[in-house]
């Protein structure tokens, strides 16, 4: 069976990492959780005073872009996790704040560079199943199987409250949706790699789909991809 790789683009909390995990493990692919990276780099940024609700210093954030080492370790639970300068920063990188920061930080040229050379050399041997916003229209513009994920707003709001509030957070569902919002406009409207649907993308729109009709959809489309 040849191997390929899987790009998974689409807009914020619509389900893309569980999809693109979901189908790493059953495939035996590496994972790769693209926004996780940029999620990182915010969180440095922050953490250093380079980024805040008014202000982001790009000069700061230049000067240090290649002190900032993101790698992923599997957990003994066999799931993925994100760490910066070692550290792992999994459950610090899923905050409001941090997905904010992430979503104004890559608006920036240098920024998005840097990370995009670093997925591109994860993917040199195939076999990945990545996720993000620019996968199949930047990193891998060759991806044999693209895939553009799309849920309505509200359901994503919904969804990404809900998984907040199981974690213990304190949610308003107002808020989520406004940032969810927030991000769509701010993601498909920056001069740098805005989110855009590849020409060769299949789209769906899993607004009303269960989890178990949207596997078995991608199933499907791997299936044609790698025995073919
Ligand atoms: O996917 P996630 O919500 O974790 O991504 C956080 C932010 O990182 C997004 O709002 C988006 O602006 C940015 N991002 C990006 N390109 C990617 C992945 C994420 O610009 N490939």
């Amino acid at each position: 069976m040849n191997k390929i790789i899987v790009a998974i683009d689409g807009f914020s909390s619509c389900g893309k990492s569980t999809m693109a995990r979901e189908l790493a493990q059953q495939t035996g692919y590496i994972y790769v959780d693209t926004g996780a990276m940029y999620r990182a780099v915010s969180l440095y940024c922050i953490q250093n005073g380079w980024l805040n609700d008014s202000e982001m210093n790009e000069s700061e954030i230049l000067a240090n872009i290649s002190a900032i080492k993101i790698d992923f370790k599997t957990n003994n639970l066999g799931v993925s996790e994100t760490y910066l300068n070692g550290k792992n920063v999994e459950s610090e990188i899923r905050t409001l704040e941090v997905a904010n920061g992430a979503s104004r930080i890559s608006t920036l040229g240098f920024v998005r560079r840097e990370l995009v050379r670093q997925q591109q050399l994860m993917g040199l041997e195939k076999g990945i199943v990545m996720d993000g916003r620019d996968i199949g229209t930047v990193v891998f513009p060759n991806a044999e199987l693209k895939i553009f994920l799309t849920a309505l707003p509200e359901i994503r709001a919904k969804r990404r409250a809900d998984e907040m509030t199981r974690k213990g957070e304190l949610v308003n569902y107002e808020e989520v949706l406004a940032n969810v919002i927030e991000r769509d406009e701010r993601d498909q409207n920056r001069a740098e790699s805005p989110l855009r649907k590849a020409d060769d993308a299949i789209t769906i729109d899993n607004s009303n789909l269960l989890p178990a009709e949207q596997t078995e959809i991608l199933r499907t489309l791997f299936a044609e991809k790698t025995f073919s």
